[in-house]
């Protein structure tokens, strides 16, 4: 079947009395090499895996990991889809559909009852609904479920910002918060005319690496994430300032005792951290507040 020609997408739209809904951010490939090349390239060319997808829509991006890899199980919201992707995946035994939102769903949990009970290695691969894509991106990087590569198609902006470098205007809090956890490689630009309906935006594929092991070490987890909060809040304020927000345990005087502290000058802005800069000033602060507790 190929699910990216537009008279089988019509065809299989009415005959299940589906629309494309905008709340859901559908918007389905129509263009035959861009589910084939994403597929190809989502786990660096290591076929050996088991494969979270994240809305599979008509199926069009599952017939093509399916077709590749040990097992796709894929997680879809919208349930008027479910009885077209019965059709569309028919030929497939190594396709688990669930009904569901991914925001919702211990990620964790799912991954192990799928995957790594049966021993397998496992990575997800989605075309992100463009409505929520850096939240999804976030709740499946925090459930540190065990994944190897995390492959997503969004908007190229967003894949512009994630690979940006500390200092540049794209650089943000999204940018160190996924530096934490892997390294950001964006791997080919996909056009809004590949989709139907044509989205208002162009689209970018990238593939993060997790890290086996924590790029940074430092003392406390929520503080380090809260610093690079504070530290992005209020860009066009030195580092000090911008930090207040977040701290409000902390007066000024302290916060620019920390920055300093942490070797950095009180005029800095927080945008030019990288995150083992991050990591050195969330010592200070944790010290700091440590420190007030105790006394
Ligand atoms: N994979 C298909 C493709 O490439 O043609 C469809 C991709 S479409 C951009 C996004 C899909 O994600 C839709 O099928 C939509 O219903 C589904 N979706 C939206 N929000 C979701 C959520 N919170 N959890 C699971 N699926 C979701």
């Amino acid at each position: 079947m190929r699910l990216t020609d537009i008279n089988t997408v019509k065809e299989i739209m009415n005959e299940y009395g589906l629309n494309f809904k905008k709340k859901f951010g559908q918007n389905f490939l129509i263009n035959a090499g861009v589910p084939a090349r994403i597929a190809d390239e989502c786990t660096d060319g290591d076929f050996d895996y088991g494969i979270l997808e994240i809305g599979p829509g008509i199926g069009t991006l599952t017939y093509e990991l399916a077709k590749r890899y040990k097992k796709v199980v894929a997680v879809e919201i919208d349930t008027t889809l479910l009885p077209a992707l019965e059709h569309t995946l028919a030929e497939f035994d190594n396709v688990t559909v669930i009904s569901g939102d991914i925001m919702k769903l211990d990620v964790n949990e799912l991954c192990k009852r799928e995957f790594s009970d049966a021993g397998m290695k496992f990575s997800v691969c989605a075309n992100l609904p463009y409505y929520i894509t850096t939240p999804v991106i976030m709740h499946l990087l925090e459930s540190e479920a065990g994944f190897d590569y995390i492959t997503v198609m969004i908007q190229k902006e967003v894949v512009a910002r994630l690979t940006s470098e500390p200092g540049s205007a794209d650089y943000g809090a999204i940018t160190a918060s996924v530096s934490y956890y892997g390294e950001v490689k964006k791997l080919f630009n996909v056009s809004a005319g590949c989709f139907m309906p044509a989205p208002k935006v162009d689209s970018s594929v990238m593939r993060i690496k997790l890290y086996k092991s924590a790029p940074v070490k430092f003392k406390d987890k929520g503080i380090f994430f809260r610093v690079i909060r504070g530290a992005f809040a209020q860009r066009r304020k030195t580092l000090p300032n911008s930090l207040s927000g977040e701290f409000g345990e902390l007066d000024r005087q302290s916060l620019t005792s920390v920055v300093e502290a942490a070797g950095f000058s009180a005029t800095i802005r927080g945008e030019t951290l990288s995150i083992n800069d991050f990591a050195l000033l969330s010592d200070e602060i944790a010290d700091e507040i440590n420190d007030r507790r105790k006394s």
